[in-house]
């Protein structure tokens, strides 16, 4: 599927459903997504190990979906990115910060990256 038909999708779903709506079935999926986080990583290693996986995996997609949707239908695609970015940024400076990362080094500016 391209990404054009998954623009597509969202754009009828976001039109058919409504706002609200879809704004609640985002609820739904973070709610199973937290069961499925919560039965793969303390469930311990059971018989449903793979089960809890595959039940994961499907939960994660469909999250990714609602929050795609809600991105649109707030029409912050430009801002999400510069967040996901500041976050990461964050994260990094975290694990510098705490020795468990070096520092970035940028050659051509031929010094660490901050
Ligand atoms: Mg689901």
């Amino acid at each position: 599927m391209t990404e054009e038909e998954k623009i597509e999708i969202m754009k009828v779903a976001l039109k058919s459903w409504g706002s609200s709506a879809q704004a609640v079935k985002c609820f739904e999926e973070m709610g199973e997504l937290i069961q499925a986080i919560s039965k793969y990583y303390f469930s311990g290693k059971s018989s449903n190990h793979a089960k809890h996986r595959d039940n994961l995996i499907e939960e994660m997609a469909d999250v990714c979906i609602m929050i795609d949707q809600l991105i649109m239908d707030i029409g912050a695609e430009e801002e999400f990115k510069d967040y996901v970015t500041k976050k990461f940024n964050k994260v990094r400076n975290k694990l510098i910060d705490r020795g468990f990362m070096e520092r970035p080094y940028d050659p051509e500016l031929d010094r660490e990256i901050l």
